[in-house]
C-alpha cells in the first residue's frame, strides 16, 4: 500500500519542503527525451513503462499534497471534484499505459506499411538498375561497333588511295631510271 501523508507526518513535512524547493527543479532537471520520446517501432528494446505500483513515486506524485484515494485503481467515482481532492496514481498510470499500448499498436501498423514500401522500393530499384545496365551494355556495344566501322572506313580509304599513289611513284621512278640508264 502507498502511504498517505496522513500516516506519516514526517513525510508530509518533507513533502512541503520539497514542494517549495525542489519540485520545480526536479521538473526542469528531467531530460526532455524522457518526456518526448517518440518510438517509431524500429526500436526492438522498446519496453512499455511498468505499472506505477512498481515504480517509485514520480516527482509529480511527491509534489502532490492531495491524499491518495483509498480505492485508487478500483475507484469508480466520476465526479471531477473527487479527482480534485484525491490522487489516483495507479488509476492514472493504468489509463496512460492503455494509451501508450494503443499508440504502440498504431505505430507498429504504420511501420509495417513503411517497411513494405521500403521493400518494394528496393526491389524496384534493383529491377530498374538491372534494366538500365542491360541497356547500357547494348549501347556500349553499339558505340563500339560504330567506332570500329569508322576505323575500318578510314583504313580502307587510305589503302585505296595509296595504291594509285604508289603506282604513280613506281611509274615516275621507272622513267627516271630509263632516262639515266638508257640502253
Ligand atoms: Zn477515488
Amino acid at each position: 500500500m502507498v502511504k498517505t501523508s496522513r500516516d506519516n507526518p514526517l513525510h508530509k513535512q518533507q513533502k512541503k519542503r520539497k514542494k517549495t524547493d525542489e519540485c520545480d527543479e526536479d521538473k526542469e532537471a528531467e531530460p526532455p527525451s524522457k518526456k518526448r520520446r517518440i518510438d517509431d517501432g524500429n526500436n526492438n528494446n522498446y519496453i512499455s513503462p511498468p505499472p506505477m505500483m512498481n515504480m517509485p513515486a514520480s516527482p509529480r506524485t511527491m509534489c502532490d499534497n492531495r491524499d491518495i484515494c483509498q480505492y485508487d485503481k478500483g475507484c469508480y467515482r466520476k465526479n471531477m471534484d473527487h479527482f480534485k481532492e484525491y490522487q489516483h496514481p495507479n488509476k492514472e498510470s493504468n489509463e496512460s499505459n492503455v494509451i501508450r499500448a494503443k499508440t504502440k499498436t498504431k505505430v507498429e501498423e504504420i511501420n509495417k506499411r513503411r517497411q513494405a514500401l521500403e521493400r518494394a522500393a528496393g526491389i524496384n530499384k534493383e529491377k530498374q538498375l538491372k534494366k538500365a545496365k542491360e541497356e547500357f551494355d547494348v549501347e556500349c556495344e553499339n558505340v563500339q561497333k560504330q567506332y570500329q566501322k569508322i576505323m575500318d572506313k578510314a583504313q580502307n580509304e587510305f589503302d585505296e588511295k595509296l595504291i594509285p599513289i604508289k603506282q604513280s611513284e613506281q611509274f615516275e621512278l621507272e622513267k627516271i631510271e630509263k632516262k639515266y640508264h638508257p640502253h
